[in-house]
């Protein structure tokens, strides 16, 4: 009786363990939730996302692989790792839309062959996260493509399938055994297209020598019908560029828009014209092409950029709608450095470092119709890249080699990709060595 007493007269006495373990794990649990919340947090960053119309300090937070939340503070407590971004831009992940990456053991070709590169050993060193191959396969090599490339590498790798069933094959320069319109299949090329549906995003038409117009027919028969965009590579000499622009569909891409036919002439009776006239001029005829929806890349490659017709172009507002590289054996030990190498050699003609991040992220996405890529929402895949403006001394090479002077230069300082570092160029996402965790 008395110990039941004694129990009823302080009834706290026998509540207070359960209270103080209880106050414990409501004291606990916030810390242990807070610590789990994001995996990844970048602070500090100038953020340019163009969909979303941010050019300003803000943080983001990356949980799972996504972006989980992008505001202007969010505490450094509430994620496992913390990136600071101070005086560096974040952008989303690089796009570059023309790239030839289907590398193989083959002698002096593209498909499956030594003149194609391997995409991670250019990607992420250039802030790029995701690359577009332009039809170095067609639909009879795409899944050997995928199988040996596309499946084997860190970088996004999506493509443009060529209008020739083998793709980007002959050897080169000559073009020997490269296929010619009987290896144009509109029904096989449409099934290889239903069947990678995001992988395979456009058709290129491109290293045609004939007068026919049997691949624009086609072509545009099956982009049509799979309402994906058409991208034109060089070589169509015997076919006249007016006429080309005006089969043209809106959203379909021309590449190697600053290319100065007339001085390199490829091939003899090249009709392709310039983009501005002798006198300086943007042509009217390419304007009309812009005006209803054609897409104008760079595609620099070892031969595609030429200063000559891209100042005075830039000074028009001509500006591009992405920043293509070309990437190939021969293009990447030329004038053409990477990707960011033609950003900047944009920004010393005067384009805004807005515009041009507009033009390597959320513009290329749109041209290929991905609109998950390109842009830094709650919700999209974390791909992102932490970029710095470097002031000194530099010079930019066109395809002519002659020389821009320049006194900034965009460096990839760290490129993160589905959420995971890829490229830290300082380690400012590492620990220091010898610092306690
Ligand atoms: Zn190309």
């Amino acid at each position: 009786m008395n110990d039941v007493r004694k129990i009823v007269k302080e009834p706290s006495a026998i509540l207070r363990p359960f209270a103080v373990s209880l106050a414990a794990f409501l004291f606990l649990v916030p810390m242990l939730v807070h610590a789990q919340e994001f995996d990844l947090l970048i602070k500090n960053g100038q953020v340019i996302d163009t969909k979303n119309g941010i050019d300003s300090k803000m943080d983001i937070a990356i949980r799972g692989g996504k972006i989980a939340k992008i505001s202007k503070d969010i505490s450094a407590g509430q994620s496992a790792k913390v990136i600071d971004a101070k005086g560096y831009l974040v952008t989303p992940g690089l796009i570059n839309i023309h790239t030839h990456v289907f590398v193989g053991s083959k002698p002096n070709t593209f498909a499956d062959g030594v003149l194609s590169v391997s995409p991670d050993d250019f990607s992420f060193r250039s802030g790029i996260t995701t690359v577009v191959d332009a039809g170095t396969s067609g639909w009879r090599n795409f899944p050997q493509f995928k199988k040996q490339v596309i499946d084997q590498s860190k970088t996004r790798i999506l493509s443009f399938l060529n209008i020739f069933g083998a793709g980007l094959t002959g050897e080169w320069p000559a073009l020997t055994g490269f296929p010619g319109i009987d290896d144009i299949d509109a029904a096989s090329m449409s099934d290889m297209i239903r069947e990678y549906p995001g992988l395979i995003v456009g058709i290129v038409i491109g290293h045609y020598h004939g007068k026919e117009w049997i691949p624009f027919d086609k072509g545009i028969q099956v982009a049509n019908d799979r309402k994906v965009p058409i991208l034109v590579e060089c070589l169509l000499p015997e076919l006249p560029y007016e006429k080309i622009l005006e089969r043209l569909r809106p959203g379909d891409i021309v590449t190697h828009a600053y290319q100065d036919v007339a001085a390199r002439k490829p091939v003899p009776n090249d009709k392709r014209k310039t983009l501005v006239d002798e006198k300086g001029s943007v042509q009217p005829f390419i304007l009309e092409a812009r005006n209803k929806g054609v897409l104008f890349d760079v595609g620099h490659g070892g031969a595609g950029f030429w200063f000559s017709q891209a100042i005075p172009a830039v000074k028009q507002g001509f500006l591009p709608d992405s920043f293509g590289m070309d990437l190939h054996r021969f293009s990447m030990n030329s004038g053409m450095k990477d990707m960011l190498d033609i950003m900047s050699k944009f920004l010393a003609m005067g384009m805004s470092v807005n515009d041009i991040i507009a033009r390597a992220t959320w513009l290329p996405a749109k041209s290929i119709q991905q609109f998950g890529l390109g842009h830094l929402s709650e919700g999209a895949v974390a791909d992102i890249a932490i970029l710095n403006i470097e002031k000194g001394n530099f010079g930019f090479i066109d395809s002519a080699g002659f020389k821009l002077g320049g006194d900034q230069k965009f460096q990839a300082v760290l490129t993160i990709r589905d959420g995971k570092v890829v490229w830290d160029l300082n380690g400012i996402a590492a620990r220091e060595y010898g610092k306690a965790r």
